[in-house]
């Protein structure tokens, strides 16, 4: 992997066929695959360029001033149901597994998240069983006709008391939406159990990169034909370097200049703080993450050394505020924002030289492993065109 520097110093592939046969927008889990895809499989010399000055996209961590690693982006847990993914990844780092747990803070306890059996038997002081928490959701869950909404989901579920206590609160605060305004697919990712299992996901695959996933992006990045520049909008380039395909993963709306109107993004502020935990080397939280769906300004809060592994005396933590500006961290699902893409999307598809991947590409409420899967499936549908099979300057 090279690298450039903010100043723009355009680089030359080579001294004898200049150009690049693919330049990649954003140097993110979709970018980071289709250039190594694209360098490995087709022999294309690759052009990465992000605006921000690293790689990684919201994935990027680092270590902070007192050596803590940390996700500036707000915490990145990994799990996957794929195989392929999972072995795509494993080329380019060793893995740590960690299973991520959840507490909510609710009524002035700290209870499992997602609901399952202890969450209802200590908020109520009931003593239910396994075989009797069905009985007990079937006699508080709301009957609706058609589960459309956010709202829908959990009230059809696990009744209002708990959708009050657990997801309005939280959503409203995330979103800047009621979950009545937000399709079903949003709360519809945390699911309801009836057994004791207090993980916040059950996937095969549940591990973190064992140094990161700065140091995972560098080896998918690390090959001769893939060049990098950093700190560089690609508009400022795209004219001045000569390539004859693009791959792009910014937001949708930006790269058509808005033609339509702005999508609408979510955006968040991440307040990181690094303490001394009570006992040295220990936390201040007993799990990963504790959510605040009723008290605070903030969502959540996720103490980093649970995820990482990483010993050391002081611990570092992330409160995230949610934000209706800044940057583009969650496209918002809903119909008339569905409707808006799907304008966009028609536009995309008569750019024949351009291929759209990723979370905010596709304005789907991606995890990284689904955007892996789809720029896996990008790259096999793209070998499959005969212009990606002559790259420029091929002998
Ligand atoms: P990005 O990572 O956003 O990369 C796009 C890149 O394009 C960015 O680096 C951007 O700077 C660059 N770019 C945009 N426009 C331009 C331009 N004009 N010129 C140059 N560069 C440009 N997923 C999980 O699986 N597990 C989690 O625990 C998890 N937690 C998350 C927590 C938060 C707070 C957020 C916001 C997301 C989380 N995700 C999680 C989702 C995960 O971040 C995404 O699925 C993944 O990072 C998306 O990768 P991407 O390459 O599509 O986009
Ligand atoms: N959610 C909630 N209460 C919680 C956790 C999640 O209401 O304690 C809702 C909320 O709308 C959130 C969505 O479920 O945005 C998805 O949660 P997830 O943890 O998957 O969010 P992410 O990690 O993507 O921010």
């Amino acid at each position: 992997m090279q690298t450039y520097k903010q100043t723009f110093e355009p680089p030359s592939p080579s001294t004898t066929t200049p150009g690049f046969d693919t330049l990649v927008v954003g140097a993110g889990f979709a970018g980071a695959v289709m250039a190594e895809r694209l360098a490995t499989q087709a022999g294309h010399r690759v052009l990465v360029v992000d605006q921000r000055p690293h790689i990684g996209g919201n994935a990027y961590d680092r270590h902070d001033d007192a050596g803590l690693l940390v996700h500036p982006y707000g915490p990145h847990i990994f799990h996957t149901n794929s195989n392929e993914v999972f072995e795509y990844l494993s080329r380019f780092t060793a893995w740590r597994p960690y299973q991520h747990r959840v507490l909510a803070s609710v009524d002035g306890s700290l209870l499992p998240m997602p609901i399952n059996l202890d969450t209802v038997n200590r908020l109520y002081g009931l003593k239910l069983s396994a075989f009797e928490l069905d009985g007990f959701f079937a006699s508080v869950a709301e009957k609706v006709e058609a589960v459309r909404t956010s709202e829908d989901v959990v009230v059809s579920r696990v009744g209002r008391d708990l959708y009050n206590k657990f997801f309005r609160g939280y959503t409203r605060k995330q979103w800047g939406l009621d979950p009545s305004e937000l399709d079903a697919s949003v709360t519809a990712r945390v699911p309801t159990r009836t057994n004791r299992d207090d993980r916040y996901f059950t996937d095969t695959h549940q591990s973190m990169p064992l140094h990161g996933y700065t140091r995972m992006f560098e080896a998918m990045l690390r090959h001769p034909r893939i060049h990098v520049m950093l700190g560089t909008d690609y508009r400022d380039i795209v004219h001045l370097v000569p390539w004859k395909r693009m791959v792009y993963t910014g937001p949708i709306d930006s790269f058509f200049d808005h033609r339509f109107g702005k999508l609408p993004y979510r955006s968040l502020q991440f307040e990181h703080v690094t303490v001394a935990p009570p006992a040295p080397g220990g936390f201040v939280q007993t799990v990963g993450t504790v959510n605040h769906p009723n008290d605070h300004l903030y969502t959540r809060v996720t103490e980093f050394k649970h995820l990482t592994g990483q010993q050391h005396a002081q611990t570092s933590l992330v409160y995230e505020h949610p934000r209706s500006e800044g940057d583009p961290y969650y496209p918002v699902p809903r119909a008339e924002n569905t409707a808006l893409f799907k304008r966009y999307e028609a536009l995309s598809e008569q750019v024949s030289d351009v291929t759209f991947v990723g979370r905010l590409a596709n304005y789907k409420y991606y995890n990284m492993d689904q955007v892996v899967a789809q720029a896996l499936v990008s790259f096999k549908r793209l070998q499959q065109t005969p212009a990606l099979n002559t790259p420029a300057g091929a002998a």
